[in-house]
């Protein structure tokens, strides 16, 4: 049984985790934009590194308590949110939100993943790429998230879905045991992007960590190209 997040264990997640921001939670992760779905008051962990949100991952489970994935906050079917049920920490990746890596000639990117779709898009466009996924919420969505619910957006009939234009990703996560609670450590794994989707649907959201870096394909412009960009095609 899940224990609600309450002071005692943020004070002593605090005292474990010195260098981790945890303060009480504002408004707005509480609520999602519409107010149609909203949470009990909770704290928010923003870790600023993988190993970070791995030992936060790790003393939950220790601790038994249930984590709360936050990205930009935008999603309109209240994931962000847990209006029922023992109160969870919520874990916000927006201060992992760096473009780490760049690979012109592989027309591919990796981002952490707090950086928004708009990051990603710029990125690519420095390279001379497009990274075709794009939503009305993509100044604050965040690539994680997107992939976490395979976002669509204005460009799907053609390029595909969120994850059609994942690589791999990087997650930290209960990996080896069908409850999160029951297992024995937390493990990052990079999963092979055809392992990505079953391991979405598999995972009670509330239940896992999520991840923290993704790899995305970004291709070449069309007017640069007679065969245009075919998303997923190393996948
Ligand atoms: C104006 C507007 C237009 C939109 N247009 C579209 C559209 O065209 N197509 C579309 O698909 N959606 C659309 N959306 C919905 C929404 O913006 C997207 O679903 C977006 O992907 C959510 O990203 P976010 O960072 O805000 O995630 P949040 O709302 O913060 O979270 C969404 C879900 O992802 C989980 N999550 C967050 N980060 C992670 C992580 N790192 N790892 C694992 N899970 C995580 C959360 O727990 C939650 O369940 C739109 C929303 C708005 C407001």
């Amino acid at each position: 049984m899940l224990k609600p997040f309450d002071d005692a264990l943020a004070e002593a997640l605090q005292q474990s985790l010195p260098n981790l921001k945890l303060k009480p939670a504002e408004a707005r992760y509480l609520e999602e934009p519409r107010g149609k779905y909203s949470a009990h008051p909770t704290f928010v962990a923003a870790p600023l590194s993988t190993d970070m949100v791995a030992e936060v991952v790790s003393f939950a489970g220790s601790a038994r308590f249930g984590i709360q994935p936050y990205g930009g906050g935008t999603g309109l079917v209240g994931g962000q949110v847990t209006p029922e049920g023992p109160t969870p920490l919520i874990l916000s990746l927006e201060n992992l939100n760096a473009i780490r890596e760049v690979y012109p000639s592989e027309q591919a990117l990796i981002a952490e993943a707090g950086a928004t779709i708009s990051d990603i898009q710029a990125a690519a466009e420095d390279l001379g790429l497009l990274f075709p996924l794009s939503y009305g919420s993509q100044d604050s969505a965040q690539i994680g998230a997107g992939l976490s619910v395979n976002s669509g957006g204005l460009n799907v009939l053609r390029y595909g879905m969120a994850r059609n234009l994942c690589l791999g990703i990087e997650a930290v996560l209960r990996w080896h045991c069908p409850s999160w609670l029951e297992a024995s450590a937390e493990r990052q794994h990079r999963l092979r992007p055809s392992q990505l989707a079953d391991w979405c649907r598999g995972h009670a959201r509330r239940h896992h960590c999520g991840f923290t870096e993704a790899c995305c394909e970004a291709g070449a412009r069309r007017d640069r190209l007679s065969g245009g960009f075919r998303p997923g095609r190393r996948a």
